[in-house]
């Protein structure tokens, strides 16, 4: 018999049933820039993602795709770099509406 699967917190429902992830990412606005640190250090910034949205997993994944480092920190993922024109695509590519990501 199969293990009984994972239930989502918010709707109660098994997770691979679940769509709580899948709304928050239809729901999401997008805030993509790059700020400058010390040093002269830049970062890119991915502003708006909602936790059921699961940034740390996105984080995660756009680590993989950019080959750099990066964090997710008071609501927003932060990535080591200049990345900012890739980043809209990869948002796309995990899931997230086009018109509903905003690259400054
Ligand atoms: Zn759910």
């Amino acid at each position: 018999m199969k293990k009984l699967s994972e239930v989502c917190s918010i709707c109660g429902l098994p997770k691979e049933l679940c769509i709580c992830g899948t709304i928050a990412k239809e729901e999401a606005k997008i805030k993509v820039f790059v700020e400058k640190r010390r040093f002269g250090k830049k970062v890119t910034v991915v502003e708006g993602i909602e936790d059921k949205a699961n940034p740390k997993q996105l984080t995660k994944k756009l680590k993989t795709k950019l080959a750099c480092g990066g964090t997710f920190k008071n609501n927003k993922i932060e990535l080591r770099g200049d990345h900012i024109r890739k980043m809209k695509q990869l948002l796309i590519n995990a899931g997230f509406p086009e018109e509903k990501i905003e690259v400054e």
